[in-house]
């Protein structure tokens, strides 16, 4: 399992995102950033993303 805080990522945020492989990791960041932050995940975020996401056991 593949989990992202999104405090990590820079926003004063509780979020947490889960997910099975990183490419579902990104897209849900996708989204997590348009809803709840009125952003966009740039391709610099988006590198910065994959550098963040942890391993977790199931
Ligand atoms: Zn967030």
């Amino acid at each position: 399992m593949k989990t992202l805080d999104c405090r990590d990522a820079g926003f004063d945020c509780e979020g947490k995102l889960r997910a099975e492989t990183e490419e579902e990791i990104l897209r849900q960041a996708g989204e997590h950033a348009r809803t709840e932050h009125n952003t966009e995940v740039t391709p610099e975020l988006a590198e910065q993303i994959k550098m963040l996401i942890k391993d977790e056991e199931d």
